[in-house]
């Protein structure tokens, strides 16, 4: 199994972070998880794009985890030469959000059809929604979702994706909880996002604070891995994004509550994981 960042930004567009997404390339195919800003350029850089994708898996239906899902379903519905239906999983609230793209779409999805002879049919998606147990069991491959906490946002959920004796957490946008505690334990490695509360706190900006209430903080993510075991943490969708030469601060204040490998995501960072 092998994890491709393929976006470690967050709502603030940035020059160098595409929007919250990242691939975990399997036996089965590849799994994508959220679509933010940016994806499908990003999955082109690491060979991969919405046609190739076994299936999408949403952790929030927040918009900056869900920007290109509209550019996800056409670029597979045009780029492929028969019927081929994505498949995509989320918390409940995602089977409207699909069915409002697809509405979204509707005229661009007229003029294609009417333009080329040979697509003779319509995008299409099977959605499932989940919150908590077994969301998808192929070959080697499962894919567990359990409850994770971004109130307001209601419902939120974690990923853990299992191939094999290997295993990868996807976090998501969450404070600390017990549904995330379930997905780690044990786990090869956590992609998690995090927030520098000691570097937006200052600013004091209500917009910018608030941020805070809502996302683990960078210590918080750490002590979630350490307390479940986990062997590598990866922290992702980085707010604010880190200026350049600051990288090994960011990794230094992870490892003071956690003791195993601490990775600082950017885009197309790759990592095979083993047990
Ligand atoms: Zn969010």
């Amino acid at each position: 199994m092998q994890i491709i960042i393929l976006g470690s930004g967050s709502p603030l567009p940035d020059a160098e972070r595409a929007g919250p997404a990242t691939l975990v390339r399997t036996g089965i195919g590849d799994l994508l998880f959220d679509c933010g800003r940016g994806v499908l350029m990003r999955a082109a850089a690491a060979a991969s794009g919405a046609g190739a994708l076994r299936a999408l898996f949403l952790t929030h239906l927040h918009s900056d985890h869900t920007t290109d899902l509209n550019d996800i379903i056409t670029s597979r519905w045009v780029m492929s030469f028969q019927p081929n239906p994505l498949a995509v999983f989320g918390p409940p609230g995602t089977t409207g959000l699909v069915r409002a793209t697809e509405a979204m779409l509707e005229l661009d999805i007229g003029y294609r059809l009417a333009h080329h002879a040979d697509l003779r049919w319509r995008p299409s998606a099977e959605v499932g929604e989940a919150e908590h147990g077994a969301v998808l069991e192929e070959g080697a491959v499962r894919v567990t979702a359990a409850p994770t906490d971004h109130a307001p946002v209601r419902p939120t959920v974690g990923y853990r994706i299992e191939e094999g004796e290997a295993s990868v957490v996807i976090a998501g946008d969450t404070v600390p909880c017990a549904g995330l505690d379930e997905l780690c334990a044990g786990a090869d490695v956590l992609v998690h996002t995090v927030v520098r509360r000691d570097l937006i706190e200052p600013i004091g900006l209500p917009r910018l604070t608030d941020v805070l209430d809502y996302h683990s903080s960078l210590e918080d993510a750490a002590q979630t891995a350490a307390r479940n075991g986990v062997s590598t943490l990866v922290l992702t969708h980085l707010v604010p994004a880190p200026q350049p030469g600051s990288e090994d601060d960011w990794v230094a204040r992870a490892k003071e509550h956690f003791s195993g490998t601490v990775v600082l995501a950017r885009d197309l960072l790759s990592l095979d994981v083993a047990p």
